[in-house]
Parts: structure tokens; C-alpha cells; sequence
């Protein structure tokens, strides 16, 4: 009898090792890993430079308070504003405490502006920006926040529909106190739905014109997984924060919120702060992803593998049409929805050694390495084809 609470449906399989895009379990069988602890090991388990880089760092210095310089973080934080639309950046653990941050960044901006009443978010309804009480009203889906009431105020919604995707109506859903609008560039748990450049453009475009900031989450689909540094890079769209976690740590507990200076100038010496935060094994470890992710040809590499998979994915679309509904997707975040509830899919692929794991509308996510090999997209394949051969 496990004494871990029962808040997890656990599948009965643990490993004792990982390598690359593999997985050992205890009971003997190899498993291709193609949930990577969801979208978090973006270079494979055991990489070697990650290794190395953790194994150093431990043997200098754990953990010192945030009250203190520490330079594996200054240098992070450079790196990332070099890259990217921020200037400034806080370190935190996790997804959760990352999008937390980015909602109280943006209401503590317009508080310095003397608007302290300006502090409604307008989110997505049933989005997932984590499992905080404020990132559960945050989603306002009603199974993360059954129970768990009072409810958090501060929180509107509106609808993402794809085949609606200018989202309608949502000028009568920005209020006089409406701070900013929330969402994931692309929706992970809902069910892998890009948000289209088009769409990020209009809600850019009514943020300027209403004078509020446009947050993007991008904790599972930023760092590479869609082929780009960041989901919205292509869309040109220049946000004012960006909560990111999961690939930034590579399997090591790391998550952290970007921001332009203008909203970062409100975040004085005490308006927030994290003990654990921006410790320098967090962040030995991201900047050891970052310098495997900023070699030359990565991203190169990974546009042209994804864009394999699909194409092969469209093809088995093509010759299983009453089990594949559609293929979704941006980069290595890929979604393959079925007609029907696909819990019993992903377990004949469990059993024939490919992990998966679901999401939102019949979904079956799939989230492999950043740098996984052409013939482990084939064995996927291979797999998904077996299973779907067996269901006809
Ligand atoms: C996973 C996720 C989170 C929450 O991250 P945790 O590290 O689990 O707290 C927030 N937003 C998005 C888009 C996510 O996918």
C-alpha cells in the first residue's frame, strides 16, 4: 500500500534508469519516452553536459539566499534577455509559481501607475496555468477548482473556439479594471491548440489599444518545443510577460517569469521574492540546456524532424480515418486526437513500449526530446501504427 495521498491515478510502472529519449523500467522492459515528465526533460534523460554541469555546481555551492549575488543567475537571466523580447527576469521553481508571478507583475504595474483598482486577468476558459488557488481561478475549469473554494476573484473568461479563433466578444470582455489578458500560446492540458499568429497579432492589438499587457504562458510550449525558442516568435507578437518552466530545467525544478522593463520597473525590493528561486544548481542547470539549445543547427534539426513526424502522422491519419480525428500541434508538441476516449490507446501503446500521455478533447500528447534521432520517431511510428492496425 502506497502512503503517497491518492491525488494521482498512477500507471504501475517505475524506472531505474533513463538515457536519450529511453526509459529502463524496474520490471526489465526498455520504453520509448515520449512524455519526458511533460514537455520537462527537453534534452533526454541522463544527457551528459546537463551531468556534468549539475555534478560541478553541487560541489560548490548549493543554495545561497536571493539576498546575496548569485552569478549562475545573473548570467541566466543575461542569456535569456539576450535572446528573447525581455529585459528583466525572476526566477522561481516551478510553472505554477511562474504564472503567479507574471499575474501579480502585472497588477503591481498598475498599481505604481496610481490604478490599483486596474486588476482583473481575462484567461481562457479551462487553459491551465497551473495548480496554485490563484492559477486554478486562473483556468476556471471547473474539475481543478471543484472544492476548492472560496473562489479567487480577479479572474474573467472567454471562450477559445478553433474555428471561431478571433475570439468574438471579447472587447465586452475587457472591463475599465482589466490589467491583462493571460494565455497559452499554445493550450498543452486543453487538448494541444496552437493559438494562431493571427490571433496573437488581434490580441496584441487590442491590448495596445486598451492600454493593458498581454501575458503568454509558455511554460510547456516555450524553450525549442515548438520549434522556436519561444510558440509566438513567429507570430512577430512582442508580449510584456512570459511565465516559463518545464524544458528551461531539463528535468531540474526551474521556472522563471519574463518581462519588458517598462512592467519590471514596479517590481521594487520586496514586492516579491522566492527562497529556493534562482538557487545556483537550478541554475547551472539551465544554462547548461540553453548552451546545448543556442548551438547552431538545433533548432534547424528539430524543425526537420517535427515537420517528418507530421508529415508521416498525416499519413496514418489518411489510412486510419475512423480512429485519428486530427493531428495537432506545433514542433515536438503533438497531439493526435481519436474519435473516442483514448485512455485505452495509450495503454496498448504503453504495452508495446511507447509512453504517452493525454490531454484535454481525446488527445494523446506527445512530447519527445528536443534532440530525439529520426529512428526513434520511426519506432514511434512503427508503434502507433500497430496499435491502430489492432483497433480497426
Ligand atoms: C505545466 C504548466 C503549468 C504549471 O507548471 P507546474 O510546474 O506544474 O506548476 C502552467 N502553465 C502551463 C501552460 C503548463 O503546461
Amino acid at each position: 500500500m502506497s502512503a503517497l495521498a491518492k491525488n494521482y491515478n498512477r500507471r504501475k510502472i517505475a524506472f531505474k534508469r533513463g538515457r536519450g529519449s529511453f526509459l529502463y523500467a524496474t520490471n526489465g522492459k526498455k520504453y520509448l519516452d515520449f512524455v519526458q515528465g511533460i514537455a520537462v526533460n527537453s534534452l533526454g534523460h541522463a544527457n551528459q553536459n546537463l551531468i556534468r554541469a549539475i555534478n560541478k555546481q553541487s560541489k560548490k555551492v548549493w543554495h545561497v539566499s536571493n539576498a546575496f549575488i548569485i552569478p549562475e543567475g545573473e548570467m541566466l537571466a543575461k542569456r535569456l534577455a539576450q535572446k528573447t523580447f525581455a529585459d528583466n527576469v525572476i526566477f522561481q521553481n516551478s510553472g505554477t509559481e511562474a504564472t503567479e508571478a507574471a499575474i501579480k507583475i502585472a497588477r503591481r504595474y498598475f498599481y505604481s501607475k496610481g490604478k490599483p483598482n486596474k486588476n482583473r486577468i481575462l484567461c481562457i476558459k479551462n487553459s491551465f496555468h497551473g495548480r496554485t488557488i490563484a492559477a486554478i481561478f486562473a483556468s476556471g475549469s471547473k474539475k481543478m477548482t471543484q472544492g476548492f473554494g472560496p473562489k479567487v476573484p480577479g479572474f474573467d473568461h472567454i471562450e477559445f473556439r478553433k474555428f471561431k479563433p478571433r475570439f468574438p466578444n471579447i472587447r465586452s470582455k475587457i472591463k475599465k479594471n482589466t490589467a491583462a489578458i493571460m494565455v497559452e500560446t499554445v493550450m498543452g492540458e486543453g487538448g494541444i491548440k496552437p493559438i494562431p499568429d493571427k490571433c496573437l497579432k488581434y490580441l496584441r492589438k487590442i491590448c495596445n489599444e486598451k492600454k493593458i499587457l498581454l501575458i503568454l504562458d509558455e511554460v510547456q510550449c516555450g524553450i525549442g518545443r515548438t520549434g522556436d525558442f519561444f510558440a509566438f516568435e513567429k507570430s512577430k507578437v512582442k508580449p510584456d510577460i512570459v511565465p516559463i518552466a518545464k524544458g528551461i530545467g531539463g528535468g531540474f525544478p526551474l521556472g522563471a517569469v519574463l518581462m519588458t522593463k517598462k512592467v519590471a520597473k514596479s517590481m521594487i525590493p520586496g514586492s516579491h521574492g522566492s527562497t529556493f528561486g534562482g538557487n545556483p544548481l537550478a541554475m547551472s542547470v539551465g544554462n547548461a540546456v540553453l548552451d546545448q539549445i543556442f548551438k547552431k543547427g538545433f533548432f534547424n534539426n528539430l524543425k526537420k524532424i517535427s515537420k517528418y513526424f507530421y508529415k508521416e502522422l498525416y499519413k496514418l491519419q489518411k489510412d486510419y480515418p475512423n480512429i485519428i480525428k486530427e493531428i495537432r500541434g506545433k514542433g515536438l508538441l503533438i497531439g493526435i486526437q481519436l474519435y473516442f476516449d483514448q485512455s485505452n490507446f495509450i495503454k496498448s501503446l504503453e504495452k508495446n513500449y511507447l509512453l504517452t500521455i493525454r490531454a484535454a478533447e481525446n488527445v494523446i500528447r506527445i512530447l519527445p526530446p528536443l534532440n530525439v534521432k529520426k529512428n526513434e520517431i520511426d519506432l514511434a511510428l512503427k508503434i502507433i501504427k500497430k496499435v491502430c492496425r489492432e483497433y480497426k
